[in-house]
């Protein structure tokens, strides 16, 4: 890696999970270190705009760049990990909110690649991340209603568009109490720390 990781912003929240900028309010809400060996992978509330309730980011805990700079215990544990979060987000919608999660996307874009090239090529600090993505029942009609599902009825790319929108679910606008409630459910269930921002 060719990466001084002090321009990592992923690097800069594993290190200092408390420090204000990761505070719930900017999106954070904590890491959840999900490899007890201490390497592996993470779990945090993802930030952002257009993010609602629910969106979660998968990353390594150590700086990697790309899918073939995964160790081979990174490779062995991430189906697991993608499994857990999936089903622990939909017992969670069940329980909590009473509205069924139809749709976990699994994408990752690493396109924010090209957001740090202008001119001449500077090293990325572009950061391993999967993002998981959940699409509620409650969306449904939503996002028929103003017609941002495309052709195919519903897709992932769009519901970034819904979740701008002014009659988005209320309460899954991301606030500080729920991100955090969360974010304590999914460290219980994978029996694992939550580091506080
Ligand atoms: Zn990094």
């Amino acid at each position: 890696m060719l990466i001084d990781q002090t321009q990592c912003d992923a690097c800069k929240l594993l290190l200092h999970p408390s420090h204000p900028e990761h505070r719930p309010s900017k999106g954070g809400g904590g890491i959840i270190l999900l490899d007890s060996n201490g390497g592996g992978w993470a779990l945090n509330h993802y930030a952002g705009s257009g993010v609602y309730l629910g969106w979660m980011a998968l990353l390594t805990v150590g700086h990697k760049e790309q899918i073939s700079d995964l160790d081979s215990l990174e490779l062995m544990s991430l189906g697991t990990h993608l499994q857990r979060v999936d089903q622990y987000l939909r017992d969670y919608w069940e329980q909590v909110f009473h509205d069924p999660i139809e749709q976990i996307y699994a994408i990752c874009f690493m396109e924010g690649l090209h957001d740090q090239i202008s001119g001449e090529p500077t090293p990325s600090p572009w950061h391993l991340h999967f993002h998981l993505i959940p699409r509620f029942k409650s969306m449904d009609q939503l996002m028929r209603e103003h017609q941002v599902t495309g052709s195919s009825g519903i897709n992932a790319w769009n519901i970034y568009k819904a979740a701008k929108r002014a009659d988005f679910p209320v309460e899954y606008i991301p606030k500080e109490e729920t991100i955090r409630g969360l974010m304590v459910y999914l460290a219980g269930r994978f029996g694992a720390l939550l580091h506080l921002g």
